[in-house]
C-alpha cells in the first residue's frame, strides 16, 4: 500500500511539444491536466499482467475493478476512471508471487491473519509450535538416516566379502536378499518422511512471511521480533501504485477475500487520483487494509474532494 510517486519534470518545455508525435503530445497534456486540472478527465485503465494463479478470471477481476471505481465515483457523481481495454494510461496488474502463495497456504492451514499485536502473538506461538515439531521430526529423521546408512554399509561389506569368496551359500544368499528388500523399504519410508518435512518447512515459510508482514504493518520492534528469521525479508504489500517515466501502474500482489481485493484496488485507484493516506483506520485510504467497508468514509470523501477540488 506504499505509494511511489516520481515527480515528472519538464512541463515548462510544453511549448516545444510540436516536435513530439501525437501520442507523446497527448501524454504530456494528460500529465499536465492531471496536475493542474485534477479529475477533469477520467483516468483510462486497462489490464496489464494477469496471473491466473489467484483463481480469478479476467472478467471477474474487471468486475472487481469496476466496483472499486464505483466506490469513488458514486458519492461525487463524476466519471473518474474509464475502462479502455487496448490502451489505458493506467495499467492494472495482478501478480502472483510468494505473497499470495503464503496467503493461500495460511488459509489452507486455517491461520487467519489479523492486523493486531494479538494476532501477531497468536501466529508467533503457532510458528513456535510448528518449528518445534519440525525440529524434533527433523532430528528423529536424521537419526533414522544415520542408522540406515550404517545398516547399508554393513550389508554392502557382507555382500562384498561373500562375492570375494566366490558367492554365498543358499541360506546366506536368501538372508542377504531379505535384508536388501527391507533396506529398500526403509529407504522409501525415509524419502516419504523427507517430503513430509519439506512440506512442513514450506508451511513454516508461509507463516514467516505473515509474521514479517505484521512486524512491518504494526511497526513492531524488529530486533525483538525478527528472531523468526526470514526467507522473504521486508515488505509485504497487498498492492502498490507507481507513476513514473514508463507510465502509471497498479500492481496487486495479495488478497484473501473479494472484499479485500476490492478495497486494495480502491486504495490504489485513490493514489492514482493523487490521494494520500488518511488517519481513519476504517478508511479506504488508510495505510493498511483494516476495514471491510466498500464505501468511502468521511475522511476518504474529504480527501477526494480536496484532490479533485470539488466543493
Ligand atoms: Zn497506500
Amino acid at each position: 500500500m506504499k505509494k511511489t510517486a516520481v515527480i515528472i519534470f519538464g512541463l515548462l518545455a510544453i511549448g516545444s511539444s510540436v516536435y513530439f508525435s501525437k501520442d507523446q503530445i497527448s501524454g504530456v497534456v494528460s500529465i499536465f491536466e492531471s496536475q493542474y486540472f485534477p479529475c477533469q478527465q477520467p483516468i483510462t485503465y486497462s489490464l496489464g499482467t494477469f496471473d491466473s494463479g489467484f483463481g480469478v478470471s479476467k472478467a471477474e477481476f474487471l468486475k472487481d475493478i469496476n466496483q472499486a471505481v464505483q466506490i469513488w465515483q458514486t458519492p461525487v457523481q463524476k466519471e473518474l476512471f474509464k475502462y479502455s481495454p487496448d490502451n489505458g494510461d493506467l495499467k492494472i496488474n495482478l501478480i502472483y508471487d510468494y505473497r499470495q502463495q503464503a496467503t493461500d497456504k495460511l488459509k489452507h492451514l486455517g491461520i487467519i491473519v489479523g492486523n493486531s499485536k494479538a494476532s501477531y502473538d497468536a501466529i508467533k506461538s503457532q510458528y513456535d509450535t510448528m518449528l518445534a515439531n519440525y525440529n524434533s521430526q527433523k532430528s528423529a529423521l536424521e537419526t533414522k538416516i544415520a542408522d540406515f546408512q550404517q545398516q547399508q554399509d554393513t550389508y554392502n561389506a557382507e555382500v562384498q566379502s561373500w562375492n570375494q569368496k566366490g558367492g554365498a551359500p543358499e541360506n546366506i544368499y536368501n538372508q542377504l536378499n531379505q535384508e536388501k528388500s527391507s533396506l529398500s523399504q526403509e529407504a522409501q519410508s525415509i524419502t516419504q518422511e523427507q517430503n513430509d518435512l519439506n512440506s512442513k518447512a514450506s508451511d513454516i515459510n508461509a507463516v514467516v512471511v505473515a509474521l514479517n508482514q505484521l512486524v512491518e504493518a504494526l511497526n513492531l520492534n524488529v530486533s525483538q521480533y525478527n528472531a523468526v528469521g526470514s526467507q522473504q525479508s521486508g515488505e509485504f504489500e497487498e498492492g502498490d501504485y507507481q507513476s513514473g517515466p514508463d507510465g502509471k501502474k497498479i500492481d496487486i500482489y495479495q488478497f484473501d477475500s473479494q472484499n479485500k481485493l476490492i478495497r486494495v484496488l480502491a486504495h490504489e485507484l485513490g493514489h492514482a487520483l493523487g490521494m494520500q493516506h488518511v488517519s481513519d483506520p476504517q478508511a479506504i485510504m488508510y495505510k493498511l487494509n483494516y476495514g471491510t467497508g466498500e464505501k468511502l468514509t468521511s475522511a476518504d470523501l474529504a480527501e477526494l474532494k480536496y484532490v479533485c477540488k470539488i466543493k
